[in-house]
């Protein structure tokens, strides 16, 4: 299949939407991001890229951070994970207060902020200190896409901090039904630093050549995780990849993935690639408007999909 065709053909199929999403603007970091802007790579398991736009630009990966310390969180506590955190889709917004109420402080899904903020928990846990588990985070993702350069934007996260009002209430809520270990502050900290890491769509869709490879990288031979361990992130990626839009984004895309309200969206088509698309300009449900379209336009096109 000539992929370059069909995603230079998608980005022109796309163009006309960059103008109408709606650049995420809670915190004035993101805010000020140029909506016209678009890229799209694709990585196959020897490495080759296919890459259209602005592949090489960076930007914030914000919750797609969240498919990578959920990895780390289910590689060291396995099972014992669902303990702290369900696995079912929320069915509400990614940041609702009332439902953790309602569900004894135990968060529905490892994608909704909730959910992360409880997994950066044990990962504070594992690693001993807040400082430790964001280096060690970083370290990961750098590994995944092999790339060493990777780093957070410190504006960012803390920018985010001193905006993060609902984030601190989740995870004080988490707390007093005593389903967080480490001091508030603390956790929220860390999940802001991750949300903040920067990365562009070549090293995106790199990283996430083992959740397409039943956890092993394909081009390094690392076995991250468990066949089982990605079959179930790849699960959880369907049925909560995009906020209240993942019944949505299967019907339409038909591939598991991740977005972040930084604009950026990653797939992965089982045993054969992994996609990473970045447009800031989000649709109403905080998912990447003409991102979401690209991925439609590339299952429509190739007839790659799970189904
Ligand atoms: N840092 C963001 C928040 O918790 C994550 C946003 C997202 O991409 O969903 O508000």
């Amino acid at each position: 299949m000539d992929y370059q065709s069909i995603i230079n053909e998608i980005a022109q199929e796309v163009s006309p939407l960059l103008v109408s999403g709606k650049v995420a603007d809670y915190i004035p970091a993101l805010a000020g991001v140029n909506p016209n802007q678009f890229a799209m790579t694709l990585t196959l398991f020897d490495g080759t890229q296919f890459s259209v736009g602005q592949a090489d630009k960076l930007f914030s990966i914000q919750s797609i951070s969240k498919v990578f310390t959920f990895t780390l969180a289910l590689k060291f506590y396995r099972s014992a994970l669902y303990q702290r955190i369900g696995i079912e889709p929320s069915g509400n917004s990614f940041n609702s207060i009332v439902q953790l109420e309602y569900e004894h402080g135990k968060p529905r899904n490892p994608f909704i902020n909730a959910g992360a903020i409880n997994i950066t928990d044990s990962l504070i846990n594992y690693y001993g200190a807040d400082e430790h588990a964001t280096e060690e985070i970083l370290e990961f993702i750098r590994l995944l896409a092999d790339d060493g350069s990777i780093d957070r934007d410190c504006v960012v996260a803390l920018s985010e901090m001193e905006h993060g009002f609902r984030n601190l209430s989740l995870a004080n809520l988490m707390k007093s039904f005593d389903n967080l270990d480490n001091p508030v502050e603390d956790v929220v900290n860390t999940y802001f630093r991750h949300c903040a890491i920067e990365m562009n769509t070549k090293m995106l869709s790199r990283a996430m050549l083992y959740l397409a490879n039943d956890g092993l990288d394909p081009i390094t031979g690392i076995k991250h995780i468990s066949e089982s361990q990605s079959k179930r992130i790849n699960a959880v990626m369907l049925t909560c990849g995009h906020y209240d839009a993942s019944g949505e984004f299967a019907f339409n895309v038909g591939l598991p993935g991740k977005s972040g309200v930084g604009g950026g969206i990653v797939a992965v088509v089982p045993n054969l690639m992994s996609i990473s698309v970045w447009s800031p300009g989000l649709n109403e449900n905080g998912n990447s408007l003409a991102g979401t379209k690209a991925l439609e336009l590339f299952t429509t096109k190739t007839g790659l999909s799970i189904f």
